[in-house]
């Protein structure tokens, strides 16, 4: 049951964080309105973690990769199979174009906060629709991941059920509530809101028919310390197999490449520039790189999705039954 990589003792100790703190919370909620927003962090730890998981699995065992995906999900708040059909089928193979579930600019071109704040509520919409139907491709081509799509389901609304309900009968109807709404479902859902928020800045304004210029990188080392590389978008989408321990080298052998508008060394300073500046301040907003993502090109435009089994990007080993 080893790890493939050493370097993920960090991501074991980081879920182990996690439910420590949510043990700590359930035993003392007291200290919950002090503590959850660091649940909050974890959590969204937990999603990133998610990411690199089903991409480039954790461990060497396939049933522990399983339970693996398992506990992340409850604190990332949504079964990890979800992660196949919009993200590894669909997201890496339109990359922000047309057939994209999760593309930027949907209703908006702009990059502002409103359309920021509300892209994860349209993005969820939009991505639904792949995951309905990556779900009745298993039921009728694959029963085995059938079932493990409804383990997962099942684990992920049960584990929440049953901390819903330890919490109350720890702590009473209220002050349960209060505690599990504080420490598992506040946590999940700014887990995913931001997981989905990071998508968007990663390819708003960007380029998808460039060799460097596809994705918006935060270069920082605490960004990335923090979120196990996640800030360098470049490098990932380059390689998506490859573990987030390689990213940084990935990265520094094109960043000189890459058109420094893309490059931003802290993801805070972009979000206050970019959402709170800009719009008093425009020159200092993001501008269009190269070709846009809506711009139509016949040979190139796809017009819907095309969610397949064993295609390119798939994790074929979460996916091989
Ligand atoms: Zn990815």
């Amino acid at each position: 049951m080893g790890l493939r990589f050493a370097a993920d003792v960090r991501t074991l100790i980081w879920v182990a964080l996690a439910a420590a703190l949510l043990a700590a919370q359930f035993a003392r909620p007291e200290l919950a309105p002090y503590l959850f927003w660091l649940s909050m962090y974890f959590a969204l730890a937990c999603g990133v973690i998610a990411h690199n998981h089903n991409h480039c699995p954790t461990f060497k065992d396939k049933r522990a990769n399983e339970i693996f995906g398992h506990v992340i999900s409850v604190f990332y708040g949504y079964p990890t199979f979800a992660w196949i059909p919009t993200h590894n089928l669909n997201h890496h193979k339109f990359v922000n174009r047309a057939g994209d579930a999760t593309i930027t600019w949907r209703h908006s071109k702009k990059n502002n906060l409103w359309v920021l704040v509300t892209y994860p509520i349209v993005s969820s919409y939009y991505q639904s629709e792949p995951i309905s139907a990556f779900i009745k491709q298993a039921k009728q081509k694959n029963r085995k991941l059938y079932r493990r799509i409804q383990i997962q389901y099942a684990v992920w609304a049960g584990s929440h059920a049953l901390l819903l309900a330890l919490a109350i009968g720890l702590h009473g109807t209220l002050q349960g509530l209060i505690l599990w709404s504080l420490t598992c479902l506040a946590p999940a859902l700014f887990a995913l809101w931001t997981i989905m928020v990071f998508n968007y800045v990663q390819h708003i304004h960007t380029d998808p028919w460039s060799k460097y210029d596809h994705s918006r990188s935060f270069v920082g080392a605490w960004t990335n310390f923090f979120l196990f590389n996640n800030g360098l978008h470049y490098a990932h989408h380059e390689n998506a197999g490859a573990h987030w321990t390689k990213l940084p080298e990935i990265h520094a052998r094109s960043a000189a490449r890459i058109d420094p508008r893309l490059l931003h060394q802290s993801m805070w300073w972009y979000f206050i520039r970019q959402y709170l500046l800009a719009p008093f301040v425009p020159a200092l907003g993001t501008t269009q790189v190269g070709r846009a993502a809506y711009d139509a090109v016949e040979a190139e435009q796809v017009a819907t999705a095309d969610i397949g089994f064993g295609e390119e990007g798939t994790n074929e080993a979460i996916l091989r039954a």
